[in-house]
């Protein structure tokens, strides 16, 4: 069974996104615990823990078809001292409040060198942040998104991600979630049928689908390999509808959080009717 829905707004609370998740018809849903572009957000309130937990039961909504996303400021990789505490200590507090909203995945950009470090130390920093965050947290997978290499951003070759993997002591609480538009901008050519078997079969060989625990489906306003994360609709980017029809159709994607983060919203509950609309029946 395949579980689609988008990025939904959690503003006014996380309660509100269960229910604006369901409002169009969503089966999954991401959103933002607390200001994705603040470092310090209020806790969560047992009120709002409470309405977000019956809101997901009422609709359906179970942990393996939500996604929670942290925040942007988050450098888990940072080759500084005092940005790697800030980052891990913002990364504790994500989880946590996963954990109290009975979450069992966190999806977060791996971090960046800032071009001060080599690759290999800042991947190893990100283990190393991982592996503290999950030693001070229980229940929630530590779920990694490739990026599109964007500047030094790390996380844009599935070996950095199974580079991350091999150093995290706990393989059950770790993950990766790819965004179509980061692989595909990153270099991966999932466009076409034969690209697209190429691409998750070198998945396979190198992560493996047994780490996959949610997917981003967004078109690209960019081209292959240019390295530039700018979302699409679908279908109406570089992407087309082919790679999500392959998607759809595909069991390795059944049973996680497929999730739209693309840009117009008015026309999310349409995009969610496609992708459906493309299962073979
Ligand atoms: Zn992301
Ligand atoms: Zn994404």
């Amino acid at each position: 069974m395949k579980f689609v829905g988008p990025h939904v707004s959690a503003s006014g609370g996380v309660e509100n996104a269960p229910v604006n998740a369901n409002a169009i018809g969503s089966k999954a849903f991401g959103l933002f615990t607390k200001n994705q572009r603040q470092w310090v957000s209020a806790p969560l309130t047992a009120k709002s823990i409470d309405l977000f937990k019956s809101s997901c039961d009422k609709f359906g909504y179970k942990p393996n078809q939500i996604l929670p996303h942290d925040s942007y400021l988050i450098n888990l990789g940072h080759p500084e001292k005092d940005g790697l505490d800030k980052s891990r200590g913002a990364f504790i507090d994500e989880l946590q409040r996963c954990e109290q909203l009975g979450l069992d995945r966190l999806n977060f950009h791996p971090g960046s060198s800032l071009g001060k470090i080599t690759d290999e130390q800042s991947l190893k920093l990100i283990a190393e942040s991982i592996n503290i965050a999950l030693g001070k947290t229980k229940g929630v997978i530590a779920v990694i998104e490739n990026t599109s290499g964007q500047g030094s951003n790390l996380g844009h070759r599935f070996e950095h991600l199974a580079f991350i993997i091999d150093l995290v002591e706990d393989k059950t609480r770790v993950g990766v979630c790819l965004d179509t538009c980061h692989t595909y901008t990153a270099g991966y050519d999932l466009k076409s049928p034969e690209g697209f078997k190429y691409v998750f079969d070198e998945f396979e060989r190198i992560v493996g689908f047994r780490y996959l625990k949610g997917m981003h489906l967004n078109d690209s306003k960019k081209e292959l390999g240019t390295r530039v994360d700018r979302h699409d609709s679908l279908g109406q980017g570089f992407l087309g509808i082919e790679p999500f029809r392959l998607i759809m159709n595909d069991n390795r994607f059944d049973g996680i959080p497929l999730i739209l983060e693309t840009p117009d919203e008015s026309i999310w509950a349409e995009e969610i009717k496609l992708l459906y609309g493309l299962e073979k029946k």
